[in-house]
């Protein structure tokens, strides 16, 4: 979301005549977007805040700017030392508010008067993508559901949904222009409801994305499992557009601790929509997040995790040592697992994971698939399966952003290796 956000601003720029710099030393205007989500990236600004202020007193012209996922607290402490602070949410608005010398605009994102000037105009921005030939499309922005170690209610605040008429021209133009990958963003795409039409929900959606013609693949992220419905399941196996890979962020594998982290479903429940998605989906790529350490997480606790994590035996897990997020209802519970039991546990995770990944990826060994083609690293082509399994080749072709056949020659816990066909 981060990324898309940064896209949109660039283009925002550009428009009104910013170019961007090669370097920090050329630029006029330095621009933060910041993520709250855990703390070493908000201490990642801080860092850098001493270099700004030593290229200001190189370069007198030199602005810095704040703006994405800002908490209260941390508005309070950044005031002093950026030029601007604005909410991304007013983006529309910025070149009207960068012509002012100094400007703070952060209103409380959850004020439900802010929310209803600026609606989600901000998305509708036009905008220029950073790759050629995967897309960021965000479908709503926001999120209502308070999970209590989660600061993204209150940066971005309430749910906003964009309605679909703009979603859908938004991805019909990079489709156009031969884009091969689509990414639907949402903090809770299941909570995906179009404005000016009420039926027109997140499996909807993808339906009548698959319906548009081109040679394009649909990834979306992230479902919440309370509201993954058959609906959505369906509408999975059925949009041949739609890839076999799917987050379904699970974040404790304890009934318990869901209850504390208010997330309202079991394991059992979660349980079960994996075994329907496999059911219609056999050879889905399935990711999680998942945090360890929470407050309060007993070593039982925790072991029922591990437990999961055997038994569904994800591909990819984003595995987070708990860190508390100010302003949450987290955030007062005692941060009482130790730093190095949080460690030990991430660690466990870790290896299970991996030789689950492994034992995955094995499977592959001989198969042909097909891939979306990304990035170089010296001499290998590095992309992306419609399962989301990262696969590198050698090649000294010119195929980023096309689509290349594979056959898998060799697998490892976090990635394959293939040769052209
Ligand atoms: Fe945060 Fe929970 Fe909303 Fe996801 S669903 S953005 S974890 S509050």
């Amino acid at each position: 979301m981060n990324k898309s956000d940064s896209e949109r601003i660039a283009s925002v720029l550009e428009n009104i005549g910013y170019q961007p710099a090669s370097r920090e030393t050329e630029a006029d205007l330095i621009l933060i977007n910041m993520c709250s989500v855990r703390q070493s990236a908000v201490d990642r600004v801080y860092g850098n805040i001493k270099n700004f202020e030593k290229l200001k007193k190189e370069n007198k012209n030199l602005k810095t700017m704040l703006t994405g996922c800002v908490l209260k607290s941390d508005f309070k402490k950044f005031k002093n030392h950026f030029d601007y602070i604005l909410s991304i949410k007013t983006l529309s608005k910025w070149p009207e508010f960068l012509k002012e010398i100094k400007y703070f605009y952060y209103p409380n994102p959850r004020d439900s008067k802010f929310t209803e000037r600026f609606k989600a105009e901000y998305l509708n921005e036009k905008i220029g993508y950073s790759k050629s030939f995967s897309v960021f499309i965000p479908i709503s922005s926001g999120c209502d559901n308070f999970c209590t170690f989660c600061a993204v209610p209150y940066t971005r605040g309430s749910l906003i949904c964009r309605n679909h008429q703009e979603i859908l021209k938004e991805v019909k133009f990079p489709i156009k222009t031969g884009v091969k990958e689509i990414w639907l963003l949402g903090q809770n795409v299941n909570d995906y409801q179009s404005p000016t039409d009420k039926t027109m929900d997140f499996p909807k959606l993808l339906k009548t994305i698959n319906m548009i013609p081109g040679n394009f693949w649909i990834r979306f992220t992230s479902p919440h499992p309370k509201n993954f419905s058959d609906e959505l399941i369906d509408a999975m196996a059925e949009c041949e557009k739609v890839t076999e890979y799917l987050n379904l962020p699970v974040q404790s594998g304890d009934d318990k601790i869901l209850k504390k982290m208010n997330r309202p479903y079991t394991i059992e429940k979660y349980k079960n929509i994996v075994k329907k998605i496999r059911e219609k989906i056999p050879d889905i790529t399935l990711s999680t997040d998942v945090i360890v350490g929470f407050p309060g997480e007993t070593k039982e606790q925790f072991e029922n995790t591990a437990k999961l994590f055997k038994e569904i035996k994800y591909d990819i897990a984003y595995i987070a040592r708990y860190s508390p997020r100010p302003e949450t209802a987290a955030a007062k519970l005692k941060d009482d697992v130790s730093p190095e039991e949080k460690e030990k546990r991430y660690k466990i995770l870790t290896q299970i994971l991996k030789e689950n990944a492994l034992e995955k990826n094995k499977k592959y060994l001989g198969k042909e698939v097909e891939v979306l083609v990304e990035e170089r690293k010296n001499q290998f082509l590095i992309g992306k399966s419609r399962h989301y399994k990262t696969i590198k080749f050698e090649s000294n072709r010119d195929l980023i952003g096309q689509f290349v056949k594979l056959k898998i020659i060799d697998a490892l816990p976090w990635g394959l290796k293939g040769e052209l066909i």
